[in-house]
């Protein structure tokens, strides 16, 4: 009778090897530990264990959940049934059919408790506890339980964090009510708080033009439609998504977000959070001297690195972007990476940059996990650059979605090319656009020393063309492309260029 060959013994491989302590019964050293349970690091755990097939990783996040995608919290699920949502949000039971939101069911993770027993490997997810320092000298982190562990490999993928605002955090000091009726937004469970919190209110005012407050405020119209919900945004540009689009596309974002039912107050910051105790809202006071009252206020003013690790480790801090400073290959210091949100990186095409988008944070996430795993020994294992364009998305109505790839600021100088006859130049100047005239495919080109280095497509699906070749690349491949060719872009090239992405 013919049997299998045992598998190679763990013992062989270093990546393989875990200590456990006899004290608590859980892992003291581990051969790769990854620091977030995101997107970052669920790619990295991904990576390592591709490169190195036996081998023993340790992921540590302080949410209750396995990895799990965030832009869907903000859009999509805001759109679905009840019934729909609590599925969506279970990582239970047979998770390919219920849910998309979870990369991995529970049952896929080995417990920390068995992860020296398994024979070939596997990546073992510690929940709900946060790592509070980290000493690289001796390789080893410790716990807020005050367990210790040290590691061979280590990746820092702790995210980011939403940023609060100062009058809110005095006022929310002071009045138990205003905590309570303050929300930010960032998780599975602010979506749930928020959503319950939203079905009960009869008012909300949403702070911030970015993102997240423009899609946040758009899925709030959801409620509104059922329960009547007044949705308020305030922002102190001009426009919506002013810091990406230029200006007569974030015009355009601002109207049809006012006409989704948002009442907009631009060019406003808030100057004074109270508790009217009379009235049982919460009034806000903004720049121009009125003031708005609501039952709650949902701040989404940006996020902010996880990088209070710095201190213990004595790491490197971007002064500008935040973030934990690596190289092109992300790496901190020796054995060391860091990924995805929370670190600010060499890119060798564009500078040094930190991006919060989520095909940054998986594709980093890859190539740290890539890096961690080499062995110069071995040719299939060697490290890499981290050289990906990651692209990013904004979906707020079928007619109104776009994708993006590289340098995408509006404060360099932009060129749109629109199907329709140009409506409004790029400098701002008044152009004659109604609503419905950006429903039409447009790429915009964003520019530094007369090179792209930013692609915008505007309700351009990111599909194989049509009528070409059938392995065209994708638009955004294409974008990718543009970027990495580095060519001077007169006008005439720019016209020529958004004709190959089939605007036209
Ligand atoms: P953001 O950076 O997109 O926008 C921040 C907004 O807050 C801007 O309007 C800015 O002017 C405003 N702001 C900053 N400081 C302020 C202050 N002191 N007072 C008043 N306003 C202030 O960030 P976000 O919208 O909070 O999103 C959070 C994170 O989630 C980001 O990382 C974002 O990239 C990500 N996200 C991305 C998408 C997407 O790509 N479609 C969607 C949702 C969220």
């Amino acid at each position: 009778q013919a049997t299998l060959p045992a598998p190679a013994a763990p013992a062989d491989s270093p990546g393989s090897v875990v200590t456990m302590s006899d004290r608590t019964g859980l892992p003291s050293r581990v051969p790769y530990l990854i620091i977030g349970s995101g997107f970052a690091g669920m790619a990295a755990a991904r990576a390592i264990r591709a490169s190195d097939p036996l081998s023993k990783v340790l992921m540590i996040g302080d949410e209750p959940y396995p990895p799990y995608l965030r832009p869907p919290l903000s859009k999509e699920l805001w759109r679905r049934k009840d019934d729909r949502v609590k599925a969506m949000l279970s990582p239970l039971g047979d998770m390919r059919r219920n849910s998309w939101l979870f990369v991995e069911p529970d049952s896929f993770f080995i417990e920390p408790r068995r992860l020296h027993l398994a024979d070939t490997g596997g990546v073992s997810l510690w929940k709900g506890r946060r790592v509070i320092a980290l000493d690289i000298a001796d390789k080893r982190v410790t716990l807020d339980s005050g367990d210790r562990i040290e590691y061979g490999k280590c990746l820092l993928a702790t995210g980011g964090r939403p940023r609060t605002l100062p009058v809110f955090d005095a006022a929310a000091a002071q009045s138990p009510e205003v905590a309570s009726r303050t929300a930010y937004f960032r998780n599975i469970d602010d979506f749930q708080s928020l959503r319950n919190k939203a079905n009960q209110a009869k008012s909300v005012i949403v702070i911030g033009g970015g993102f997240l407050g423009c899609e946040l405020a758009v899925s709030l119209t959801e409620v509104a439609k059922k329960t009547g919900l007044e949705v308020h945004q305030v922002f102190k540009e001009s426009g919506t998504l002013a810091h990406v689009l230029p200006p007569h596309l974030s015009e355009h974002t601002s109207k049809f977000i006012a006409q989704s039912g948002v009442a907009q107050y631009p060019g406003e910051r808030v100057t004074s959070v109270d508790w009217d105790s009379a009235a049982g809202q919460v009034k806000v006071g903004l720049s121009s001297g009125r003031s708005l009252s609501a039952d709650l206020c949902l701040v989404a003013v940006g996020i902010e690195a996880n990088t209070q690790l710095a201190e213990s480790a004595g790491l490197e801090i971007d002064p500008g972007d935040g973030g934990f400073l690596v190289n092109a290959e992300l790496e901190a210091r020796a054995d060391l990476y860091a990924a995805g949100d929370a670190c600010s990186y060499y890119d060798v095409l564009l500078g040094r940059r930190r991006v919060e988008h989520v095909n940054h944070a998986e594709e980093s996430g890859a190539v740290a996990g890539r890096n961690m795993a080499s062995d110069p020994a071995d040719p299939d294992r060697k490290r890499s650059t981290y050289q990906h364009q990651s692209s990013f998305w904004c979906n707020l109505a079928n007619t109104l979605a776009w994708d993006a790839v590289g340098l995408v600021d509006s404060r360099l100088e932009t060129q749109s090319f629109f199907a329709m006859p140009p409506l409004a130049s790029d400098d701002g100047a008044a152009g004659s656009d109604t609503a419905e005239d950006y429903q039409y495919p447009g790429v915009v080109f964003y520019l530094k020393a007369g090179r792209v280095v930013g692609i915008l497509l505007w309700n351009l699906p990111d599909e194989i063309f049509q009528d070409k070749k059938a392995f065209a690349p994708s638009r955004l491949n294409l974008a990718r492309k543009v970027l990495a060719e580095r060519q001077l872009a007169d006008p005439a090239a720019l016209q020529a260029l958004a004709r190959e992405f089939d605007v036209y």
